[in-house]
């Protein structure tokens, strides 16, 4: 497939991750910014709902076909919070370090086996504005939430997110390990196995 996709999103470390997992299927992609457009307003009450109002939104600006992501951790102490607002859990939009402390306050004097969580990735891909059939994706990703951060690497709840089979967290796999089990690597990794069966676009 030749024609250039538009990525759906203004995040700049999730727009990286979303690159760096599709480059081997040599797509080519541009971002949302560097076409000008803005956030579509993001009020939907699931992460479908999210990632197609994203994706319809780049679309109509651009008059391309649109790839989004909408993502979030869903923590089983906190009864699935904070879910879909995972990036304004603590007030203003992809504030990644007051998101943490509010998460650590939260589950402050909670056993480790209750700190069970999982990220969620809606991926969702868009022919045109009104295309009526999106290809729609979902990963996930199982860990604990610690107690501190650890880490330096990815981004958002990264860095308190543990991965008990690699024993350390997101925030401290190399980028390729990350990509290869996370929620967004899975969820990409299927849609890109559906687009390339589409016979046009
Ligand atoms: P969205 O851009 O509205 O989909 O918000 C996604 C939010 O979920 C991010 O701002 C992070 O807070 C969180 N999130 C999603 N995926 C990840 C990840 O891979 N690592 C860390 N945080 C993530």
């Amino acid at each position: 497939m030749t024609s250039p996709i538009v990525l759906a999103s203004n995040n700049a470390k999730k727009i990286k991750e979303l690159q760096e997992i599709l480059i081997p299927f040599e797509f080519s992609i541009v971002t949302q910014a560097s076409l000008g457009i803005e956030d579509a307003v993001e009020d939907g009450l699931s992460f479908v709902e999210n990632a197609i109002k994203k994706a319809r939104h780049a679309s109509l600006h651009s008059k391309m076909p649109a790839i989004s992501d909408d993502s979030g951790i869903e923590v089983d102490a906190l009864k699935g919070a904070p879910g879909i607002y995972s990036a304004r859990f603590a007030g203003e939009h992809g504030d990644d370090q007051a998101n943490n402390k509010k998460l650590l306050a939260e589950l402050k004097g909670i056993p480790q086996d209750k700190r069970t969580a999982r990220y969620q990735c809606v991926i969702v891909f868009m022919r045109h504005a009104s295309d009526p059939t999106p290809i729609i994706c979902q990963g996930s990703w199982e860990g604990i939430i610690l107690d501190s951060p650890q880490g330096e690497g990815g981004f958002g709840y990264d860095p308190l997110f543990y991965v008990p089979e690699h024993k350390c967290t997101a925030a401290e796999l190399s980028a390729e390990k990350k990509h290869q089990l996370s929620h967004r690597g899975a969820a990409l990794n299927q849609l890109v196995k559906q687009i390339t069966q589409l016979k046009r676009i």
